[in-house]
């Protein structure tokens, strides 16, 4: 397997491994790197039904769900724990392992992957609960810091820490955060020998909690930093440190923010495991994917290529909305980034969508690399007819503001007695509006309630409990540096975080 820069052109095409991709993040030109072709899904065992995994019917029923970790837990066949057993970490292994190559045995993965997944809340890692008849959640949040970029940092981190061992090199980490992807990622990355990280979130615009979970890590070679600017200015610094070629080398910079491949690869895999336990027979399943940045929604759009039996892929916005602008426009218009209750979905530009685009492109990198000249110097873009046509055969979108988002915590809660965070409502709410008859709909669950206690109040009236670790985090000291938004005041700071 070869990736490909998303500005390339054709004629003048680096072909890299994965390990070189997974290291490098972004390209030298600037570009994502995306893989040369797609391969099919592999052979895989049967898979068990959902209903073996639910003992019982869980929608409108027990206080239970008002603590989502603790569901009724399932039965040692339906974990895939017991010996022998295909569970999660074990599909992970054989989706990964045609992306990841040469660089990784399917036993090294498998190994990776059980490893990653065995600290997760419950046993089949990304539980399915029942939200109405052919409405399901699948609840992507019980890895440590409770949010669902758990599921790939946590693999991501090992195969970082793996490849530089073999190298013998370490790496600094540089992010960007609009809230969950810094604690994942800092967390993913405490204590390992080769790995440091600084993670850059724009001050006063997180949670307290997802700023607590970041500030109060106790390790040594994780650095939080508040900078003074919006989400974007912290991508604009993130991709500026990347660009400066010698800063990049000598610091060894790596990305592990959804433009890295390995993330998006490793988020496939709950696509094929939800439609295999809730559709075994074949059915298509519709995602609908509360969506900030297009990895989350761009691997279900992956494992759809696959040959994976989606219907439709819905892309749910809040008022940041310039995706289902650009599917009911065609065209990419710019606005600001208006601050909402689901600050992990507050992006203008999201910048998996060249992904997209190079795609779309018919994988011409000088007529990607254009539109994205165009996009940044006006702000706007218009896709040809086919173009726009090509997308909307794909994808749906719709969007949710702040008070539509309340409103489904509130129903829901009230209905099923179940409490879900302004993310996943904002893919709840945008399913029940596009939902067709008859149509198969897993909403995408992307963080625990009880990481957005004053939303979930705000709308039901009483914050759900939260679950230990987070409990703690609310008592530990903050450790954090505020910085300006100015390139070499963060080059410093980078600099002086960096063990030798
Ligand atoms: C990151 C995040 C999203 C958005 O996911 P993208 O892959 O950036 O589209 C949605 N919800 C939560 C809770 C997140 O942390």
């Amino acid at each position: 397997m070869r990736y490909v820069s998303t500005r390339s052109a054709p004629q003048r095409r680096q072909r890299l491994a994965f390990d070189d991709v997974l290291l490098a993040g972004l390209a030298p030109d600037g570009g994502l790197y995306v893989p040369e072709r797609v391969p099919e899904l592999p052979e895989l065992p049967a898979a068990l039904p959902v209903s073996s995994e639910l003992p019982e019917a869980p929608h409108g029923q027990s206080e239970a769900l008002f603590e989502p970790s603790e569901l009724p837990a399932a039965p040692q066949d339906a974990s895939g724990r017991a010996a022998g057993m295909f569970g999660y970490a074990e599909l992970a292994a054989r989706l990964m392992a045609p992306y990841v190559g040469e660089a990784l045995t399917v036993d090294e993965l498998t190994a990776m992957a059980r490893d990653a997944y065995c600290g997760f809340a419950r046993p089949e890692v990304c539980p399915l609960v029942e939200l109405a008849e052919d409405h399901w959640l699948l609840e992507l949040f019980h890895g440590p810091t409770f949010a669902f970029k758990d599921i790939a940092l946590q693999v991501v981190a090992r195969m970082f820490d793996h490849e530089l061992q073999r190298r013998g090199e370490r790496a600094m980490i540089v992010a960007a955060t609009s809230g969950d992807t810094g604690s994942a990622a800092m967390e993913a990355v405490a204590g390992r020998d080769r790995l440091d990280i600084v993670v850059l979130h724009p001050a006063g615009r997180t949670s307290e909690i997802q700023r607590r979970q970041m500030t109060t890590l106790d390790a040594a070679n994780v650095h939080a930093v508040a900078l003074d600017g919006t989400f974007d200015d912290c991508q604009d610094l993130v991709k500026a440190m990347f660009a400066d070629e010698a800063f990049r080398r000598d610091m060894r910079l790596a990305a592990v923010n959804s433009i890295n491949w390995a993330r998006v690869a490793a988020q496939i895999v709950y696509y094929v495991w939800a439609a295999r336990r809730l559709a075994a027979d074949g059915r298509p399943v519709t995602f609908c994917v509360p969506t900030g940045n297009f990895g989350n929604v761009l691997a279900g759009h992956y494992a759809q290529r696959m040959g994976l039996a989606i219907d439709r892929l819905i892309v749910a916005s809040n008022s940041n909305d310039i995706l289902s602008r650009l599917l009911e426009t065609g065209e990419l218009v710019a606005h600001d980034v208006k601050p909402t209750l689901s600050p992990s979905m507050d992006i203008q530009i999201s910048s998996n969508l060249e992904r997209l685009l190079f795609e779309l492109c018919d994988s011409d990198g000088a007529a990607t690399a254009a539109l994205l000249q165009q996009f940044r110097a006006c702000r706007r873009v218009k896709l040809s007819p086919s173009q726009h046509r090509r997308i909307r055969e794909r994808f749906a979108g719709e969007r949710l503001d702040d008070a539509e988002t309340l409103e489904v915590m509130r129903r829901v809660h009230a209905e099923s007695r179940m409490f879900i965070d302004p993310h996943t409502a904002v893919g709840v709410g945008v399913a029940e509006r596009c939902r067709r008859p008859g149509e198969l709909v897993v909403s995408l669950a992307t963080a625990h309630p009880a990481k957005f206690p004053e939303a979930v109040a705000l709308a039901t009236g009483r914050a759900p409990d939260p679950p230990a670790a987070l409990a703690d985090a609310a008592e530990r000291p903050e450790r954090c540096t505020s910085l300006p938004n100015d390139v070499s005041a963060v080059k410093a700071f980078v600099r002086s975080a960096r063990r030798s």
